[in-house]
């Protein structure tokens, strides 16, 4: 069986490296390989309204910023259907019916909820229902097209098992075999699966503002590099350094290579070699800092100009978004009517020839 892959993002920012190494990777990957049926990338409008309600013009706008940030990352919009989430109103449809299938109490209980509301306005007491619910609408999306693979971070682990019960329930309670359970693809690295904000605390989040994003300049990356939190006792150069919880170890693990090593720090051969003599003592912070700042400004650099190229034609995105938004929906709709055949309203059969 082919594999059918969908992911997606919420437009509530511009995508950030935690998003290119969480997910954007593995989705490039998944591209060049070439072996799937169908490869959906969704942009997640209606999710970010859920916690954003007051705020539909920052929604709206990046919707697009989204789509730029994807195509200068490297999708292919001729191989991945790049579409936007309130396009699509079966989605929205299902998420009723699913939302019977599944018990307060569990979505009380999922981890994720619980950490985003540390970077919410809103605490735990004025969390709007559709927030709460937001794990069943991304079973949603995901069920709908019979997504097998997800490529995606750490954070959506409780949602995809979230997805995998409910297509269970749907299917035991309906008596169906029309839903699928989906798998999580994650990094390889544990740094990759979920990458540290620059802050050292939570996750790199758009709604956290801890994030070094795709569009930033030159400037402002190596900015943010240089003020990242390390480790607060080490004070002189000759102290001995933490490298757990070390921001910029953090994001060394995520995206040098021993390639980087010979091209910008020769005189250590590897991650480990330089972990052990920041561990010693006698490596100052601006050192590893100005190499990380090499590594990741040659990431960046070349998504940095093709932004810069697809930002000329942005009615030309829009199109290809509205476009590959209608194909979604007709496979969407297909599901969501095997769903009433199942569950038993479709009343089509009552109609008088
Ligand atoms: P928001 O703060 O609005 O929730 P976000 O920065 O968490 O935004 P999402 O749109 O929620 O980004 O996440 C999109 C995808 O990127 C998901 O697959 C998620 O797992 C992945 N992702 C997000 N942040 C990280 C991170 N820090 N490290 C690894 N993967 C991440
Ligand atoms: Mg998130």
């Amino acid at each position: 069986m082919k594999k059918i892959i969908l992911t997606g993002d919420r437009p509530t920012g511009n995508l950030h490296i935690g998003h290119y190494v969480g997910s954007i990777a593995n989705r490039l990957k998944l591209q060049k390989e070439n072996d799937f049926e169908k490869f959906y990338i969704m942009i997640a409008d209606t999710q970010a309204l859920t916690d954003n309600a007051d705020k539909v013009d920052k929604v709206k706008n990046n919707v697009i910023q989204v789509a730029i940030d994807y195509l200068s990352a490297g999708i292919d919009p001729e191989k991945v259907t790049i579409f936007i989430q309130s396009q699509v109103p079966e989605l929205a449809e299902m998420t009723m019916y699913f939302m019977n299938l599944v018990t307060v109490a569990r979505l009380n209980r999922n981890p994720t909820i619980k950490e985003e509301l540390k970077m919410r306005e809103f605490g735990g007491n004025s969390m709007p229902v559709g927030f709460m619910c937001y794990p069943i609408s991304q079973a949603s999306d995901i069920l709908a097209f019979n997504a097998t693979t997800i490529p995606v971070g750490e954070d959506q682990l409780p949602m995809l098992e979230q997805a995998r019960e409910i297509s269970r329930a749907f299917n035991s309670t309906y008596g169906s075999k029309i839903l699928v359970e989906p798998q999580a693809l994650l990094p390889e690295s544990k740094s990759q699966a979920r990458l540290v904000g620059l802050d050292g605390k939570l996750k790199m989040s758009k709604s956290a503002g801890n994030c070094i994003f795709l569009k930033d300049s030159e400037a402002e990356v190596k900015q943010k590099i240089m003020s990242a939190y390390t480790d607060p006792n080490h004070i002189k150069v000759s102290d001995p350094g933490k490298v757990e919880g070390n921001v910029v170890f953090e994001y060394l693990d995520a995206f040098a290579t021993d390639e980087s090593f010979k091209k910008y720090l020769p005189e250590y051969k590897n991650l480990d070699e330089l972990k052990a003599h920041y561990r010693k003592g006698g490596l100052g912070d601006v050192k590893i800092k100005l190499f990380l700042n090499n590594v990741l400004q040659e990431i960046l650099k070349p998504i940095r100009e093709k932004r810069a190229e697809l930002e000329k034609n942005v009615d030309k995105i829009y199109e290809m978004l509205f476009e590959n938004s209608r194909k979604a929906r007709e496979v969407a709709s297909q599901t969501m009517q095997k769903m009433k055949e199942a569950m038993g309203i479709d009343y089509t059969k009552f109609l008088k020839k």
